[in-house]
């Protein structure tokens, strides 16, 4: 998919203002979020009762949902992982991970969301004895039944998973040969639900290199990986992790340590962001979660808008919804309401988003054409052509200008338009 992470331009005016409805409708795409911070709060009272958890702060769901996010905003670090920890306990069970999959699938199709990578770490739900493989397949089912359950809903969602290893614990090597042998297994037998790696956990005092054994083997295997960096660590973890050959980079707000300003050239990344920006490294950004973890102090000041501009490919993604309090369609609602993005903007990221995903290019690119575009096409009301055909490369030879939807093109600074070659009457044939 030749996705360009141009920023799109000017939106035509019946495009300002999306509400919440609207952007609840609309098909998008999530590629992180992890499975112990996304739990339904009911959920985590039903599982603690039957495992015999007693250490939850409160058993009234409402409470207990709002405690989450309030113990995550503290800005204690402490309380951050607190958060994880009762998850983490209640979800020791293949029945337990099978329902936290299954509901995950659930709440986010019922989010519009057509495509999901979900993530966790095997090792951390072996406490009462399962198998690493156990776990995976506890998880895996969780989602295959949610796939079923969304569709009999009228939700139709394709859901995958990403294994993470932690940081601090030594075992990235064991993970990333358990996603070798279902890689190989998926590939004999056509189910191909588990599709990627990651690091997770403490980034500061673990850099990527802590885990390049588990990358070295992953890259002479060609399986795809992302890495979390430049979270709670800066620009150096962001280069360790190019370095270990990351296709994609959970978050990467921190880029914007090596730009540099000046009058005359204004903002120019460095040495590490542009390589990112120029390879096209996928960024997932996840804008309520990097302010909790105290990345930036408020949305306003969240780099996700200035990575945009500047060409970087970023996409927009939950983290953790429970923890976050958040939903896909929560986090592009702060992206309309503080940076007035418009469908362009929320297009692109959508498209950005299923170019990186971790399955194959036929799917994405049938995820993106019967899925995606139909659903933009209904909200915009017109014919997305273009879009689907700048979106997936096939722009007849043609460069393929921007992702946004034809319809936003309009208004554009014709001088801009001729600079990057694009004759306006191509794109609106009519006019
Ligand atoms: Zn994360």
């Amino acid at each position: 998919m030749n996705i360009s992470s141009r920023q799109s331009p000017d939106h035509a005016p019946e495009h300002k203002n999306l509400d919440r409805e609207t952007v609840a409708s609309l098909p998008k795409v999530v590629l992180h979020d992890h499975l112990d911070g996304g739990l339904r709060p009911r959920t985590v009272i039903d599982l603690a009762a039957d495992c015999g958890y007693d250490s939850l702060p409160t058993t009234d769901p409402g409470a207990l949902g709002r405690w989450f996010v309030d113990a995550a905003d503290s800005g204690s670090l402490e309380k951050y992982l607190e958060t994880f920890a009762h998850t983490c306990a209640v979800m020791q069970t293949r029945r337990a991970l099978h329902r936290v999959a299954r509901e995950a699938v659930e709440d986010l199709a019922a989010d519009g969301v057509v495509y999901a990578e979900l993530r966790f770490a095997p090792e951390q739900h072996q406490e009462q004895g399962l198998g690493l493989r156990e776990v995976v397949e506890a998880v895996v089912e969780g989602v295959r039944e949610g796939e079923k359950t969304a569709a009999l809903a009228g939700r139709t969602i394709r859901a995958r998973v990403i294994l993470c290893a932690m940081r601090h614990a030594d075992r990235s090597g064991e993970i990333a040969d358990l996603l070798v042998e279902y890689r190989k297994e998926a590939a004999r037998e056509k189910r191909g639900y588990v599709v990627g790696f990651d690091i997770a956990g403490a980034e500061d005092g673990f850099p990527p290199s802590c885990c390049s054994g588990a990358f070295a083997t992953l890259r002479r295997e060609l399986v795809p990986f992302t890495i979390h960096a430049g979270e709670a660590a800066g620009i150096g973890s962001l280069e360790g992790a190019v370095r270990e050959g990351t296709w994609r980079i959970g978050h990467g707000a921190r880029l914007y340590e090596d730009f540099t300003a000046d009058l005359e050239s204004g903002i120019e990344p460095g040495h590490v962001s542009s390589f990112v920006r120029d390879r096209q490294i996928i960024l997932e950004l996840a804008p309520t979660s990097n302010i909790q973890t105290g990345v930036v102090d408020d949305l306003a000041d969240h780099p996700l808008p200035l990575l945009q501009q500047l060409g970087f490919a970023c996409t927009v993604n939950t983290d953790n919804r429970l923890v976050s309090g958040t939903t896909m369609t929560d986090e592009m609602m702060l992206l309309v309401d503080t940076f007035g993005y418009g469908v362009g903007e929320l297009f692109e990221l959508t498209a950005t988003a299923i170019g990186g995903a971790f399955i194959p290019e036929p799917e994405r690119r049938e995820i993106m054409e019967t899925l995606i575009v139909p659903g933009w096409d209904a909200l915009t009301g017109e014919t997305t052509e273009t879009t689907r055909r700048t979106a997936t490369g096939e722009a007849d030879g043609e460069p393929s200008p921007t992702l946004t939807p034809a319809g936003d093109l309009e208004g554009i600074d014709p001088q801009l338009l001729a600079e990057l070659g694009i004759d306006p009457g191509d794109l609106f044939p009519g006019n």
